[in-house]
C-alpha cells in the first residue's frame, strides 16, 4: 500500500515481534514500558520447538541504564537470574603465552592538568620506576582480589566511581523479561512462523503465518529470530556484509559446569586464548558458564569439546551447545517495515560481551526514530548508518585483541598478526604507538580507557608520551604516582568480598 499524505502520520497500531530470545524479550519489555498498553497492540511470537541460543551471560555497564528504564530492582533481578557482578574481563595468553591483563570498567589513576593519567605513568614506566598500569585501576585491583561493592557517596574517592556490569543465566534473564513484559500487557503467542507474506505493491511485510494456520498481521515487524533472520533475510533478502576476514572465529561450543566450592567469587569474565580462538569463563551464583569460540577452519568440533572439557573446573552440566555464525552485519538492520534486533541484525564474536548491549542500543535507536505509518526513508537511513558505524567501531576494538599480539605459535595466530585491518584501526594503533595518544571517535562504545587497557595489555609500547607531562618535576611525578597507587590499594582493602556482598544483598533464592 503506497502511503498518501493523509495517512502517512497515522500511528502504528500493531507491532509484531517474532522471536523470544533475549532480543525479543528485551524489545518487548521496553516497548510495553515506554508505549504503555494502550498505544498499540504488541505481540511476541516464539517457538519452544526452536528454542534460543541460551548464551549471552556477560554484560557491560551500559545495561544498568536499560534496567533503569524498565525500573528493575537490581537486587531482585540478580537474585532471580543467579547473577553476579562484573568489574571487567581478564585476558589470559592473548599478548603472549603466560600473559594476563584486566580490561577494567573504570579509570586508571586520574587526569592531571587535562592530560590523561597514562601519559604520566608512561614516563614513570620508561624510567623503570613504577608498578604495572593495572595497579592504578580500582576495578582491576578489586577484581583480582574477588572484591565488590557498589559506588559509595565519597566525594572524589575512587570508591565513588565504581562502575560495574553483571553476569547472569541467559535463560533466567529471558524468563525474567518475559514475566515483566507479559504482566504489563504484551501478548505472547507460542507458535512457529512458517511463512512471511510481503505486500506486492511495495514489498513491506503484511503478515506472518503460523504453523497452526493463524495469520498474524502487523504494521511494524521486529525480527528477533536470531541467526535464522527469518524476516529480514529469509523473506526480504536484505543482504549481509561479511567480516570473517578479520574475525575468523565462526563457531562456539558452550557447556556450563558446576562451580568449585571456594571462598572467592571473582567479579570478572575470563577470556583465555587457545591455539586458535579462546575460552570464556563466566562465574554465576549457581554454576560457571564456559564456552570455546573457535575458527572451524582450524579446530574440529570434537577437538573443541575436548579442549573445553579439559579446562573446565567442575563437572559439566548438560550437553555441548554448538553455535555457528557468519561474522558481519545485515546490509540494512531496518528494511521497510521490518527492524532486525539481536543476532538477526549481525554478530561479532562475544569477546567483549557486546551482544546484549547492541540489542539495547538498537532498541534505543528504534525508540528515537519510532515510525508512523509513513515510514520515512530518511529515518530508516539514519538508523542504518548509526547501526553500521556503531558495529564497525566495536568490530575494530575486538580485532585489536587478535592483531596486536606477539603470538606466532600457530597458523591461526600467524594469520591474525598479518591480517590487514581497517584503516581506522591501524591509525588508532599507530597514533598510540607513537606517543601514547588515544581518541574516542563518533561517540563509539569503547572509551579511551578501554582502548588503553587493550593496547597496553596486548603489548603495544608507545615510543613516547605527551610532552606536557614534563611540566611536572621528576620528584613531583614520582610522588603523585606513588600517592595514586596507594589510594587505589587502600580503597580496594576497604571493599568486601563479592561473595559476602551477594550474601548480604542479593543471594539467589534457589541454588539451581
Ligand atoms: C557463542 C555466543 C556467546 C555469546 N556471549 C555473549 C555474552 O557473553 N554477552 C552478550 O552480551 N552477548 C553474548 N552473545 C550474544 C547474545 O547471546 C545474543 O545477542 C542474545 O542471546 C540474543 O539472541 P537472539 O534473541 O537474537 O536470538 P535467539 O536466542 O536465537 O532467539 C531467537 C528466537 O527466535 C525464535 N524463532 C526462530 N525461528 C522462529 C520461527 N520460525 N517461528 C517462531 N519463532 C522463531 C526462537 O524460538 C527464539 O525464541 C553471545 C552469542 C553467542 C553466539
Amino acid at each position: 500500500m503506497k502511503q498518501t499524505t493523509e495517512n502517512r502520520q497515522d500511528k502504528i497500531n500493531r507491532i509484531v515481534i517474532v522471536g523470544g530470545g533475549t532480543a525479543g524479550w528485551m524489545t518487548a519489555a521496553t516497548l510495553i514500558k515506554v508505549l504503555g498498553k494502550n498505544y498499540c497492540d504488541i505481540r511476541l511470537i516464539e517457538s519452544d520447538q526452536i528454542g534460543t541460543v541460551s548464551v549471552g551471560e556477560a554484560t557491560i555497564p551500559q545495561i544498568k541504564l536499560f534496567n533503569q528504564i524498565l525500573g528493575i530492582d537490581e537486587n531482585d533481578f540478580i537474585k532471580k537470574t543467579q547473577g553476579s557482578f562484573k568489574l571487567g574481563i581478564e585476558f589470559i595468553d592473548w599478548h603472549k603465552k603466560g600473559s594476563s591483563y584486566v580490561h577494567p570498567f573504570g579509570d586508571y589513576g586520574t587526569t592531571m592538568n587535562a592530560i590523561q593519567f597514562h601519559h604520566y605513568w608512561l614516563k614513570g614506566q620508561q624510567q623503570g620506576k613504577v608498578p604495572d598500569l593495572e595497579g592504578y585501576s580500582l576495578a582491576a585491583v578489586a577484581a583480582r582480589q574477588g572484591k565488590f561493592m557498589r559506588p559509595q557517596n565519597m566525594g572524589n574517592s575512587p570508591l565513588s566511581q565504581i562502575n560495574y556490569a553483571f553476569h547472569f543465566d541467559a535463560t533466567l534473564y529471558a524468563d525474567y523479561l518475559r514475566d515483566f513484559a507479559v504482566e504489563r500487557g504484551v501478548n505472547r503467542t507460542e507458535g512457529k512462523v512458517t511463512d512471511v507474506s510481503l505486500r506486492s505493491s511495495d514489498g513491506f511485510i503484511d503478515s506472518v503465518l503460523l504453523e497452526t494456520g493463524e495469520r498474524v498481521e502487523g504494521d511494524l515487524f521486529v525480527d528477533c529470530t536470531g541467526f535464522k533472520a527469518l524476516l529480514i533475510e529469509g523473506a526480504m533478502k536484505t543482504g549481509f556484509v561479511d567480516w570473517s576476514d578479520v574475525l575468523p572465529c565462526d563457531t562456539a561450543v558452550a557447556m556450563p559446569c558446576k562451580a568449585k566450592d571456594t571462598e572467592v567469587l571473582y567479579p570478572y569474565t575470563q577470556a583465555k586464548a587457545q591455539k586458535a580462538g579462546w575460552i570464556w569463563r563466566i562465574p554465576l551464583q549457581h554454576r560457571v558458564g564456559n564456552g570455546y569460540v573457535y575458527p572451524s577452519k582450524f579446530v574440529s568440533d570434537e577437538e573443541a569439546v575436548k579442549t573445553l572439557t579439559e579446562q573446565m573446573e567442575g563437572e559439566p552440566i548438560g550437553e555441548p551447545n554448538f553455535l555457528r555464525w557468519k561474522t558481519g552485519i545485515r546490509k540494512k538492520g531496518w528494511n521497510k517495515n521490518c527492524v532486525a534486533i539481536g543476532l538477526s541484525a549481525g554478530f561479532v564474536e562475544p569477546l567483549e560481551s557486546t551482544g546484549l548491549h547492541l540489542i539495547q542500543s538498537s532498541i534505543a535507536k528504534l525508540m528515537s526514530l519510532f515510525p508512523h505509518q509513513g515510514f520515512d526513508q530518511v529515518d530508516i537511513d539514519a538508523y542504518n548508518s548509526q547501526s553500521r558505524n556503531e558495529l564497525e567501531y566495536i568490530r575494530d576494538f575486538i580485532v585489536l585483541h587478535y592483531k596486536a599480539t606477539d603470538r606466532d605459535d600457530s597458523e591461526f595466530w600467524r594469520y591474525c598478526k598479518e591480517m590487514k585491518v581497517s584503516k581506522r584501526l591501524q591509525a588508532k594503533m599507530d597514533v598510540y604507538q607513537a606517543n601514547g595518544r588515544i581518541f574516542r571517535q563518533d561517540n563509539e562504545l569503547f572509551t579511551e580507557v578501554s582502548w588503553l587497557a587493550v593496547m597496553h595489555g596486548q603489548g603495544i609500547i608507545p615510543n613516547g608520551y605527551h610532552p606536557l607531562v614534563d611540566v611536572l618535576s621528576e620528584e613531583e611525578l614520582a610522588r603523585r604516582l606513588a600517592h595514586i597507587h596507594s589510594v587505589i590499594q587502600k580503597s580496594a582493602e576497604t571493599m568486601p568480598m563479592q561473595k559476602d556482598f551477594i550474601a548480604q544483598y542479593c543471594k539467589a533464592l534457589h541454588s539451581t
